[in-house]
């Protein structure tokens, strides 16, 4: 994977995939690695009575309630509920009292804390909803517990007076909320990909990262690192090079906050929305200046759910949110069930390439009625609401399809019906598969995994995985063509971005020379991408895509547009 490593003990460059930009200079801290799980019913060891092995079981418990109470009176928000919610499952008596019940007949403490809190997670998602979800505070305990028995070090983001830069194979979902931005001055990532959560949560926190550098897996504890999100590479034992350019990075133009604004330098409006997934995701991205919603994921609504939610629960659900942007457009986007969001009650878990099979739109062939269900769900919170509602279905592959959620939408009563572009099929024919809707949006993400036949999902494959690869350049350009094709009375049909490439500063220049007319992003991009758009007019970014379009790779087409854009060295983007 590194062409540019160079195999040289006291200087050495790794090669990643730079996912959010920032240049940093620190020391290395490893992620520990997750808790093996002990032998089942493993005896209690030689020497060691009943007594003393109940003992240490009572301490190192105690020792791990006390080490989260203290880390959730140093943390704030999110991070202070889930330690708070930790520590108090660590000092559960009942998890306990049925562990020392198994060393009483001879088990060891850690063979019976295993299984004892396995009891106990069970239980807990047998319940369903909310206490499910508590099992995997358990099962987190259970690893601290244990871990602490073994004198290893916690698993989970680990704690350090000094900041540091955090190198994990991936990061979990769990993982995030600890994640202090205060104490982690980066994040590297030997797997992973652009998608994978680090990526998500390091653009977020506005934190540099770098997935997919396999080979550093070499970096120990204590190693100083230069880590460039930007260009995607690690220097260990870094020179005056790089300190100059952290330096640069360090005293960088602070970013403006975004007015709400969007247009290029020529005064051409690209109006900036937002990607939500709920009602408070959206209060945020409101208050952060986005012009609407450009991608509501409605899973937030059914993800983690054994069955589906009922009428007026979606209604309040997506009402939350249209009233955050009362008077502005919300573009709702119907459930995307399957592959990397797999729902228990819609998706069939036996398939075997669930990318490619019955996901999105297509669950309604499988399982017809709930896409209907929550169309009339959308278009009564839309009814009592001030929101311009769009409606678009994932997944879209042929303009037949289109064409029949286009009628849906209307049965239901929706106004602005429009299409996903996920689908290389759906890039190709977008002329005929706009003119069935009244809008596409292309959702990059996926549209990338497929043109380049790279799971999103598979670290191993970040770098085909990336928006910047020509193929899918051109791919996007063909559905804007097609889209401004489609309104055979003359008037076109708009079609936007609101996959991660519309996040990326440099990116979003290409995208909108490429004919895109709005952009939707995680709300923390905006200021980044308004700010660049302002550099430059339509002709400009005309010209600049071309460019990457001529590219041969995405390396080669990355490079080349950032050199046309200085104002991103400026603001450290
Ligand atoms: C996409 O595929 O680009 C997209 C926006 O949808 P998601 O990431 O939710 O699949
Ligand atoms: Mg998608």
């Amino acid at each position: 994977m590194s062409e540019s490593a160079q195999y040289d003990d006291a200087v050495r460059t790794f090669s990643g995939v730079g996912v959010s930009a920032g240049r940093v200079i620190g020391a290395v801290k490893r992620m520990p690695d997750p808790v093996a799980p002990p032998a089942d019913g493993a005896p209690i060891a030689d020497g060691m009575s009943i007594e003393e092995e109940s003992e240490r079981l009572k301490q190192a418990t105690q020792a791990v309630a006390a080490t989260l109470k203290e880390r959730a009176s140093k943390a704030t928000g999110d991070a202070a509920a889930v330690l708070k919610a930790t520590a108090l499952m660590a000092s559960d008596r009942s998890l306990l009292k049925s562990a020392t019940k198994l060393v009483a007949s001879g088990t060891s403490a850690e063979s019976a804390l295993w299984e004892a809190a396995d009891a106990v997670a069970t239980q807990l998602a047998a319940l369903g909803g909310y206490m499910a979800e508590r099992a995997t505070d358990v099962l987190d305990v259970r690893s601290r517990i244990v871990a602490e028995l073994r004198g290893v070090p916690a698993p989970g983001i680990p704690d350090a007076d000094e900041p540091f830069v955090l190198w994990a194979v991936d990061l979990a979902p769990a993982d995030t909320a600890t994640l202090d931005p205060a104490k982690v001055l980066a994040l590297v990532t030997s797997d992973g990909g652009p998608q994978s959560h680090t990526a998500i949560i390091a653009r977020s926190l506005g934190l540099p990262a770098i997935v997919a550098a396999t080979e550093t897996t070499a970096l120990v504890d204590g190693d100083v690192v230069f880590v460039d999100g930007i260009n995607g590479e690690v220097v260990r034992n870094p020179g005056e090079a790089e300190a100059l350019l952290a330096e640069a990075y360090a005293s960088r133009v602070e970013l403006p906050a975004f007015d709400g604004d969007g247009r290029l330098a020529d005064g051409h409006l690209v109006p900036l929305l937002s990607n939500v997934g709920s009602g408070e995701d959206a209060v945020a991205a409101a208050e952060a200046g986005a012009q609407g919603v450009g991608l509501l994921r409605t899973e937030f609504c059914f993800l983690g759910r054994d069955k589906e939610p009922g009428h007026d629960e979606q209604v309040a659900a997506y009402k939350a949110v249209f009233d955050a942007f009362g008077g502005r457009k919300v573009v709702v986007r119907t459930l995307d069930a399957g592959a990397d969001k797999p729902l228990p009650f819609l998706t069939d878990d036996s398939e075997p390439n669930p990318a490619l099979g019955v996901r999105g739109y297509r669950c309604d062939t499988a399982t017809p009625g709930v896409l209907g269900r929550q169309l009339a769900a959308i278009a009564e919170a839309a009814e009592s609401s001030e929101a311009d509602v769009w409606t678009m279905a994932p997944m879209i592959s042929t303009p037949a399809e289109a064409a029949r959620f286009a009628a849906m939408c209307a049965e239901a009563g929706l106004k602005t019906p429009g299409v996903m572009v996920e689908v290389p099929s759906a890039a190709v024919l977008a002329r005929q598969l706009t003119a069935e809707v009244d809008f596409a949006s292309i959702g990059t993400n996926d549209l990338t995994q497929y043109t380049m036949a790279a799971d999103r999902q598979l670290g191993a494959l970040a770098e085909l995985n990336d928006p910047w690869q020509p193929a899918v350049l051109h791919l996007i350009k063909a559905t804007a063509d097609g889209g401004a094709a489609a309104g055979g009375d003359g008037s076109p049909k708009p079609v936007g971005v609101c996959g991660e490439a519309a996040a990326d500063p440099a990116l979003a220049v290409v995208l909108v020379g490429l004919g895109v007319a709005t952009l939707s992003m995680n709300r923390r991009a905006l200021p980044a991408v308004a700010a660049i758009l302002k550099t430059v007019s339509m002709d400009d970014a005309r010209r600049i895509a071309t460019l990457a379009l001529e590219a041969g790779s995405a390396a080669e087409a990355k490079a080349h547009v950032r050199a046309e854009l200085p104002d991103l060295d400026r603001f450290g983007l």
